[in-house]
C-alpha cells in the first residue's frame, strides 16, 4: 500500500480525533485495492461546500485514495466496532465490516469523517467479502445527497469509484467504493455494543467524545440545569430530539429507510446506510420496500415507533451513565411529544398552513385535515410527491386561476377516482387556507414539496447505464436532486409517474 503525498490529499489537513479514542473502539487495516479503479460520479459541489482545495477530485491521486488503493498521507484508516439490534433481535457484534474510516479533516463546515465504503474486508466483515457492489453504490451515493437536497439530515457523498473486480451477490457484479463524508459516523450500535460488554468505562469515553466534539449543545443545556444537570440524559434528549425530527421528515417526504436496525441509526440523526431504502411512489402507509423484510418490521407506517424502540435501546445503553431509571425513561418518552410536534410542523409547511398555531383547536384541525387527506391519498393509492407537487402548484397559481375550479386545482382533481371525497376535502382545505397568504403559502409549498425524488426506477435506469459503462445518467440524477425542488424543466419526465415496471423492482439487504 502506497503511501500519497501530492496535492490533491495532502492539503487536506488530518486530525483522526475517533481515532484517538483508543484501541477497544477500532481496528487499524489498510483498505484492500481494487485493480484498476476508475471514477464514476464525483460530487464538486460537496467538494466546494467544505471548502477543500483544488485539484480536489480531479486529480489522479485522489482517484487512488478515493478507491482505496493508496492511503492520504496523514489519515489513519481504521474499522469501528459497533454491535446492535437487527430486526428486533439483539445481533452481539457486528462493526464495519466493509466501511473503512480515513480519519477526519478541517473542512469549511467543521470537521468530517471520511469514510470508504467497500474497501475490503476487516476484522468485522464476517462472511462478507468487505465490498459493496456498483448497484448498492449508486443508490447511496445519490440517495444521500437527495436527502440533502430535501433539507433532511444525512451523511453525505463525496465520489464514486469503480473496478471491474467480480463480486459475488445473487449474480456476479462489479465492485465500488463510495466515500462518504460526516461528522461522525457513530451509531446507537457503538454505545450498545460497550453496555452490552460491561465496558463502562469506554461507554463513558465515546459519550464523552460525542459530546464534545459533535453535541456540545448537552454541556450547554446541561449548565442550564436541564435533566438536573445531567449531562448524559441530556445527550439521551438530544439524540431523541434529533431523531423525532429526522423520522418527520422522512414520514413528510414519503421515504422508506427499511433496515431501521439499531446499528443504522446515527448518533447525530443523520441518515445514514441507504440500503433497499425507497421513497413511494403511491401513498400506502403499508409500504415494505425491503424485499427482506418479512414481517413488515420496518414498513413506512412503523418506522416512527421503530425508531422509538431503537432510542429505548440507546436508553438502555446508556442508563449506567445516567443513573438514573425514571429521568432515563422520562427522556425516552418525550419522544411521544417530540416526533407528533415535528410531524405536525412538517405537514403544516406541506399544506402551506402556519406552524406555530396559537391555539389547540388550530392544532388540531390541522392535524384532522392531515390525517383525512392522507386516508384518501391511501384509499387510492394515489402517487405521493406528485400529489403535494400539484396541490402547491395550484395553492401557487395566479389568484384568479386558483379557484377550485382551475386548470392547476383540476390537475390535482384528475389524480383522484372518487371525486367527491376529493373535493370535499378540497373545500375544508381552501376555508382553512382563505385565512392566510394563499401566494405566500403558495410559494412556500413550492419549498417544501420536491418535484423531484430518487425513485427506484430512476435510480434503476441510472444503474443499467452505469453497467454499460455510461455514468452520465448518474451524474444527472445527482445534479437534478441536489436541487428538487427547482421546476428544471428540461427533466420534467423525472418527475412523471412511475412506469409499470417500477412494481417489480426488488431491493433487499443483499449489497
Ligand atoms: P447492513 O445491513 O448493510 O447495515 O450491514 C449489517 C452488518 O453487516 C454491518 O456490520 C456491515 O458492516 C456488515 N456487512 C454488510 N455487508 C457486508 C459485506 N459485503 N462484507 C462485510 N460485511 C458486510
Ligand atoms: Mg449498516
Amino acid at each position: 500500500m502506497s503511501l500519497l503525498n501530492q496535492p490533491a490529499t495532502e492539503m487536506l489537513v488530518w486530525r483522526n480525533r475517533f481515532a484517538a479514542l483508543g484501541d477497544a473502539f477500532f481496528t487499524r487495516l489498510s483498505p484492500t485495492a481494487l485493480p484498476a479503479p476508475y471514477w464514476i460520479s464525483r460530487n464538486t459541489s460537496l467538494m466546494t461546500e467544505l471548502g477543500w482545495p483544488e485539484p480536489g477530485l480531479s486529480s489522479p491521486d485522489a482517484l487512488l485514495a478515493f478507491s482505496g488503493c493508496a492511503i492520504p498521507e496523514g489519515a489513519a484508516p481504521l474499522a469501528s466496532v459497533y454491535s446492535g439490534h437487527q430486526f428486533g433481535q439483539w445481533a452481539g457484534r457486528l462493526g464495519d465490516g466493509r466501511a473503512l474510516s480515513l480519519g477526519d479533516v478541517e473542512s469549511a463546515q467543521g470537521h468530517q469523517e471520511i469514510q470508504l465504503k467497500g474497501a475490503g474486508p476487516t476484522p468485522y466483515s464476517r462472511r462478507g467479502d468487505g465490498r459493496a457492489v456498483l448497484r448498492s453504490s449508486i443508490r447511496e451515493y445519490l440517495c444521500s445527497e437527495a436527502m440533502h437536497g430535501l433539507g433532511i439530515a444525512s451523511t453525505r457523498a463525496l465520489c464514486l469509484t469503480g473496478s471491474a473486480q467480480p463480486v459475488r451477490r445473487e449474480e456476479v457484479e462489479t465492485a465500488a467504493v463510495l466515500t462518504r463524508v460526516a461528522p461522525s459516523f457513530v451509531r446507537f450500535g457503538h454505545f450498545e455494543h460497550f453496555a452490552a460488554n460491561q465496558y463502562l468505562s469506554e461507554l463513558k469515553t465515546l459519550a464523552d467524545h460525542v459530546i464534545s466534539l459533535h453535541l456540545s449543545e448537552c454541556t450547554a443545556r446541561a449548565a442550564l440545569g436541564e435533566h438536573q444537570g445531567n449531562v448524559y440524559a441530556v445527550l439521551l434528549q438530544v439524540v431523541t430530539e434529533r431523531t423525532a425530527q429526522m423520522l418527520a421528515q422522512w414520514q413528510a417526504v414519503g421515504f422508506c429507510h427499511g433496515v431501521m436496525n439499531t446499528d443504522n441509526m446515527s448518533i447525530l440523526g443523520l441518515t445514514l446506510d441507504y440500503g433497499p431504502f425507497q421513497f413511494l411512489d403511491g401513498f400506502n402507509p403499508r409500504h415494505i420496500c425491503n424485499h427482506s423484510d418479512n414481517q413488515g418490521r420496518y414498513a413506512y407506517h412503523r418506522q416512527p415507533n421503530v425508531a422509538y424502540w431503537n432510542l429505548y435501546c440507546l436508553g438502555q445503553a446508556l442508563a449506567s451513565l445516567i443513573n438514573d431509571q425514571e429521568l432515563t425513561l422520562a427522556v425516552l418518552e418525550s419522544y411521544k411529544t417530540h416526533f407528533p410536534q415535528a410531524l405536525d410542523r412538517a405537514m403544516a409547511l406541506k399544506l402551506g398552513l402556519p406552524i406555530a398555531s396559537e391555539t389547540i383547536s388550530e392544532i388540531n384541525s390541522t392535524r384532522e385535515l392531515t390525517d383525512s387527506l392522507l386516508a384518501i391519498l391511501a384509499r387510492e393509492q394515489v402517487d405521493y410527491t406528485i400529489f403535494w407537487r400539484r396541490l402547491s402548484q395550484a395553492v401557487a397559481a395566479p389568484i384568479d386561476a386558483a379557484d377550485a375550479s382551475g386548470v392547476a386545482w383540476n390537475s390535482v382533481r384528475d389524480l383522484f377516482l372518487d371525486r367527491s371525497a376529493w373535493e370535499l376535502w378540497q373545500q375544508r382545505y381552501l376555508q382553512q387556507l382563505a385565512l392566510h397568504d394563499q401566494v405566500k403559502a403558495g410559494r412556500s409549498m413550492l419549498a417544501h414539496n420536491p418535484k423531484y425524488v430518487l425513485r427506484n426506477h430512476l435510480a434503476e435506469i441510472a444503474i443499467c447505464q452505469a453497467k454499460l459503462g455510461d455514468f452520465s445518467e448518474v451524474q444527472t440524477l445527482l445534479t437534478l436532486l441536489q436541487s428538487p425542488f427547482d421546476e428544471h424543466p428540461e427533466h420534467e419526465a423525472y418527475a412523471q409517474l412511475p412506469p409499470a415496471w417500477a412494481n417489480s423492482i426488488e431491493i433487499s439487504c443483499s449489497s
